[in-house]
Parts: C-alpha cells; sequence; structure tokens
C-alpha cells in the first residue's frame, strides 16, 4: 500500500503512451499529455492543540488545462505522496475529456491522518491549506473539492480562508461544498449514483437488464460507497457484502443488506464489522464478518471497489470472480491485474468513466455558483443523468468500433478530445 502512488502513476502513464502510440500521436504530444504542468509542494506547520509544531507535507498536482481549469478533490490520508498526487491528477485530466466538461485535470493531498486530529486541528490545517495554494488557484484557474477523507466542511474551511485572502466573495474556487453555503444539490450523492447510471448502461448494453436482481459486493463505505450502494439497492440489485476500512459484513448469496441499516449501524458502532446482525439484518441473512481482501473474491455478479487505489493486483487477481468490476475508487486495479482480468473476459467499468459522477456535479455547481442561480435537484441529476449516458456511449462506441476494452476506449476519447486543443 505504501507504494501504491508509483505503482498507480506508472500504470496510468503507461495508459497514456500506449494510447497515445495506438491512436499514432507523436511521442512529443505523448510526452506534454503524460507530465504534470506543475506540482506544488508545501510544508503546513500546523500548531496542535497541546502547543506542539508538526510540519506536515502537503501538494498540488495541476496536471492539465488544456480543456480548461485544473479541477480535482483534495484527500486528507497517511499515505498520500507526491505520486499518487501526479497519478490522481493525471485521471482527472482524462476524467473531464471523457465527460466532456470544460475542465482539466488536478489534485492535492496532504500526507496525514484526519482520524488523529481534533476539530479544531483539521480545521487549522485546512485552512493553512487554502492559504498555500490561494496564489495559484480560482475558479478560472483551479478549482479544488472533496476527495477521500474530506468533506463540505473542509472545502467551507477552506473556502472561508481564500476569500479572506481574496478580499471578495468567489463561492466557484471550490465545489463539493455544503447547499447552504453555494454548493449544488445533489453534489452529495453524485459520485455513487454517476456510477449507478453508467453500470445500467452497460447492463442494458450488455443484455442483462432484465436479470433481476445481480448480487453485487462493495468494497468501501465512505461517500462513494454509501450512496452506490444505496441507488443500485433502489435499482433492485442485492447488496451481498459491504466493508469499510476496518473490515465488512456478507449476508451470502441469498441475503440482501440494506444500505440505510448497515449506515446507521456504522454511525452507532463505528464501523461496519458486526452489523449484519442489527435490525432486521439478521432476519433476512447468516451473514458473518469477512476482511476486505476475502470481499473482492467473493462470487458475486458485480464488484464495486470504491475505497482507495491499487486494491486488485498480481497477487489476488486470479480469486477474482466477478464478471463485471465498477471502478468507483480511482485506479484500484493495477495495469497488469487489469490485462488479466479483461483477458478472462471480465468488463471493467473504468474509473475515469465510473465515478465521474462527482466531477460532473462539481462542474454543474460552479456554473450555478458562476451565474448566481441555482437549480432543483430534479434538474441537476437530470443533467448528470445526460453527461453520464453520453460519457458512456462514446466510450462504448469506441469500444466496439475499434474492438478494445472500456479503459483503453475510454482513454482514446479523451486523448483525441485533448489533442483537438493543440
Ligand atoms: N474527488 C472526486 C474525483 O476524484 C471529485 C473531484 C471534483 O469534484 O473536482 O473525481
Amino acid at each position: 500500500m505504501v507504494n501504491s502512488g508509483k505503482e498507480m502513476l506508472s500504470s496510468a502513464q503507461q495508459l497514456i503512451s500506449q494510447t497515445g502510440k495506438r491512436m499514432g500521436l507523436e511521442q512529443e504530444l505523448i510526452n506534454r499529455l503524460v507530465l504534470p504542468e506543475r506540482i506544488i509542494e508545501f510544508a503546513l506547520p500546523l500548531e496542535k492543540d497541546d502547543g506542539r509544531l508538526e510540519v506536515l507535507i502537503g501538494y498540488r498536482s495541476q496536471h492539465n488545462n488544456l480543456r480548461g481549469p485544473y479541477k480535482g478533490g483534495i484527500r486528507f490520508h497517511q499515505n498520500v505522496t507526491r505520486e499518487e498526487v501526479q497519478a490522481l491528477s493525471l485521471l482527472m485530466t482524462i476524467k473531464t475529456a471523457v465527460a466532456n466538461i470544460p475542465m482539466g485535470g488536478g489534485k492535492g493531498g496532504i500526507a496525514v491522518d484526519p482520524k488523529s486530529l481534533s476539530k479544531a486541528e483539521l480545521r487549522k490545517l485546512s485552512k493553512l491549506y487554502a492559504q498555500k495554494l490561494a496564489p495559484f488557484m480560482g475558479q478560472d484557474i483551479d478549482i479544488p473539492a472533496p476527495d477521500v477523507n474530506t468533506n463540505p466542511q473542509i472545502m467551507q474551511w477552506m473556502l472561508e480562508e481564500y476569500e479572506a485572502i481574496k478580499g471578495k466573495k468567489e463561492p466557484s474556487a471550490f465545489t463539493g461544498k455544503a447547499v447552504e453555503h453555494g454548493g449544488s444539490l445533489g453534489r452529495e450523492e453524485a459520485t455513487g449514483y454517476g456510477g449507478v447510471i453508467a453500470l445500467e448502461e452497460l447492463l442494458s448494453r450488455l443484455q442483462l437488464d432484465k436479470q433481476r436482481p445481480l448480487t453485487i459486493a462493495i468494497q468501501g463505505f465512505g461517500n462513494v460507497g454509501y450512496f452506490f450502494s444505496e441507488a443500485a439497492y433502489s435499482k433492485g440489485h442485492q447488496i451481498v457484502a459491504i466493508s469499510d476500512s476496518k473490515g465488512g459484513i456478507t449476508a451470502h448469496e441469498t441475503g440482501n443488506l440494506e444500505p440505510k441499516l448497515v449506515i446507521d449501524c456504522k454511525k452507532e458502532q463505528g464501523s461496519i464489522a458486526g452489523c449484519y446482525c442489527v435490525g432486521g439484518l439478521c432476519d433476512s441473512s447468516n451473514g458473518e464478518n469477512i476482511t476486505n481482501e476475502q470481499l473482492l473474491e467473493l462470487p458475486v455478479d458485480i464488484l464495486v471497489p470504491a475505497a482507495l487505489e491499487t486494491v486488485i493486483t498480481s497477487k489476488n487477481m486470479q480469486n477474482i470472480k466477478a464478471k463485471i468490476i465498477v471502478e468507483m475508487a480511482n485506479g484500484p486495479i493495477t495495469e497488469e491485474a487489469r490485462e488479466y482480468l479483461t483477458h478472462k473476459g471480465v468488463y471493467i467499468l473504468p474509473d475515469v468513466l465510473a465515478n465521474a459522477g462527482g466531477v460532473i456535479v462539481s462542474y454543474l455547481e460552479w456554473v450555478q455558483g458562476k451565474q448566481g442561480y441555482w437549480w432543483s435537484k430534479k434538474e441537476v441529476i437530470a443533467r448528470l443523468e445526460e453527461i453520464m449516458k453520453s460519457a458512456f456511449s462514446d466510450v462504448w462506441t469506441r469500444s466496439a468500433e475499434k474492438d478494445i476494452d472500456l479503459k483503453s476506449a475510454a482513454f482514446e476519447v479523451a486523448l483525441q478530445r485533448l489533442t483537438a486543443q493543440l
């Protein structure tokens, strides 16, 4: 896990190079798309509640702005590295191009375990990060958003600091804000819901849409995993396993975990492990606790890695039994594993398409903030659906025309749109 940033970076760069070569692009052009335009590294001197000074490291990688301002989240995690942030910013450039929204790619992070900080420390750290990034960002330059372990509250603290420095209101400088602070309705559920829109499109192309329920295992129960499971459940699928960073539960092939009950139990107990026997869950299953590794290898129709990168690798790829994998995390499958699984006939709905719902509604939030006029949730969701379906269709068509897998097709669509700007 510690090295996952390096592995993900080389996977992502390799994908751009391979795609560029297959499309006959010149090497200079490929280099331009592989390398970030700028990476900023900051020292963040955080004064802790007990008066000690801890110097943390933060990053912002501004990968590419050919199609619009740099766009992407900021994550707080102990394993954040320069390489990881760089890789994730590259994936954002591809993602915004696949979604065909007028944005580029960026990503930021702080190497810190946010669970070790008090609320006051977290607020101070968020504001410090915004201070350091302020000279290099803005609604038309670089627009951060939430990512792993960051949320609307953190965006609000950062925006407050940024606006204080600039001396003006500029709500579209950050997205993923709370609705009462200029956020968009529908942003909270957008990533998970967008993933289910893409999944349903895939099922209909594979003529599996009449087959209900399909069994689903979901790794990760943060914002993305939760809203994905809720949307999939309401579409009539059967959620047979869910996990968080501390472990998970399975209801086996016969049971169905109701996401709402699981999240209530997680809130109460602090983790999912043990939640199968809560509320109505016990009646519907003879569930048991499982590890995150076991969850990935369950005999399900659809596997959804929705936590962190590099969880399906050469070490466990032979044990994966799902027929469809929806990459809701960024970079959960290494290149070697992707090639192996694709060859085996597994359909992988790639991250740059499957989890684009978040950045799509971020874009809608940015538009609303700039025009100072907010849409209803119905309107936002309708636009999200339209953009997601059209992105899916572009990727699917390219994949069929060229007889290539969906990730390769998504990269082709993106590179074509990026090079059209040159
Ligand atoms: N962090 C999300 C992602 O990886 C959302 C980014 C955004 O909304 O800018 O796509």
